[in-house]
């Protein structure tokens, strides 16, 4: 897959609009899952760049082995580990789709997503984001053969405590599934922290037989939220709906030449993701 260009923000314009600790409002309906912010882009007065920003809490925990020795986080681990888990998901889930609008308007022709995900293992002086991550060590082989017990999920407390996202020292590495796909075995990567990052922003497993699942895309196995690493435009839909709201209050305040709808790719938003 190519690289994608680097979206400078114009910082001296400041975003036009900015909201912390949004909820996730579709799937999971997560409780203040992200900060939102929509800058132009450097240089390009007609796009825009929607910034998703997520301060994750990370513990470390080392782990015992099947037949008794230790595992434990050596040296700079649990630094890289931290430096690959942002660089993955942004480079990943960034500027898979452009949001588009529903007509010509005073602001942009374009949107474009991008994650920023800013890990932390000490308690700042202020508390932004309620995500608490733990990582246990695993040892890769033994995982691979089936570590039984040991998966790696996102739970969700409706109560108001930190929201806790539960991962294992390989989740970094792909995971090869076999899946049958009109009687042929194909074989599907996926690197876990990519698919768990999906429930972090509130989206559902879309493969059966889920706790919390999406039935909606039974086939979709190349999806992130089944089998694969493909980040949908429903996936997005979330960010579009919380533009087109954005956008509706500055109508509704006579600024701009009235709303906008925002739609992934000029096609999907809340009304037909599926979520
Ligand atoms: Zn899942």
């Amino acid at each position: 897959m190519p690289a994608k260009p680097t979206l400078l923000l114009d910082v001296t314009r400041g975003p036009l609009f900015e909201q912390r600790n949004v909820n996730a409002p579709a799937g999971l309906k997560t409780p203040g899952v992200y900060n939102l912010a929509l800058f132009w882009e450097s240089g390009k007065s007609r796009r825009g760049v929607l910034t998703v920003d997520i301060a994750p809490r990370f513990s470390f925990f080392r782990s015992r082995k099947p037949y008794g020795s230790l595992l434990e986080w050596a040296g700079d681990q649990p630094d890289l580990f931290m430096k690959s888990f942002s660089r993955t998901i942004e480079s990943w889930w960034s500027q898979a789709h452009p949001i588009l609008p529903s007509r010509r308007n005073s602001w942009f022709d374009e949107i474009n997503v991008v994650f920023a995900v800013v890990p932390w293992t000490t308690t700042p002086l202020v508390t932004e984001t309620r995500w608490s991550v733990t990582v246990t060590k695993v040892d890769p082989v033994d995982y691979t053969k089936g570590f039984e017990g040991k998966v790696s999920k996102v739970s969700i407390d409706r109560a108001g405590a930190d929201l806790e996202v539960t991962l294992y020292s390989r989740d970094l590495d792909p995971i090869v599934r076999d899946r049958i796909v009109r009687g042929v075995s194909t074989k599907f990567e996926q690197r876990p922290v990519l698919h768990e990052f999906g429930h972090i922003i509130g989206l559902r497993d879309e493969y059966p037989g889920g706790r919390a699942r999406n039935p909606n895309w039974p086939e979709d196995l190349e999806s992130v939220m089944f089998s694969g690493e493909k980040i949908r435009e429903r996936h997005y839909a979330p960010f579009a709906h919380w533009l087109t709201r954005q956008f509706a209050s500055l109508s509704l305040s006579g600024i701009g030449d009235g709303s906008v709808v925002w739609k992934v790719r000029g096609r999907t938003d809340l009304n037909n993701a599926l979520l």
